[in-house]
C-alpha cells in the first residue's frame, strides 16, 4: 500500500499515511487536533527545503468556522 500524505485543514499538520489507492482522506482523522477535515497532497514538484508555503492549492473549504 502506497504513502500518502494529508494535511489537516484545522491545524496545518502534515502526516503521512498508509491507504489505498481508491480510498482518500476519508476515515483519517489529524494525528494532532484529531480533525477529521482533511486534505491529500500530492506532492510532485517539492523541490529543496523551504518551510513555509501558502500558495499551494487545496481542497480546504475557505472560510466559516
Ligand atoms: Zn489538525
Amino acid at each position: 500500500m502506497p504513502i500518502y500524505e494529508f494535511r489537516c485543514c484545522r491545524c496545518g499538520r502534515v502526516f503521512e499515511a498508509l491507504r489505498s489507492v481508491d480510498q482518500g482522506p476519508d476515515g483519517l482523522s489529524c494525528p494532532d487536533c484529531g480533525a477529521g477535515q482533511l486534505e491529500q497532497i500530492w506532492s510532485t514538484f517539492a523541490a529543496g527545503g523551504s518551510a513555509g508555503g501558502d500558495a499551494a492549492a487545496g481542497s480546504c473549504p475557505s472560510g466559516g468556522g
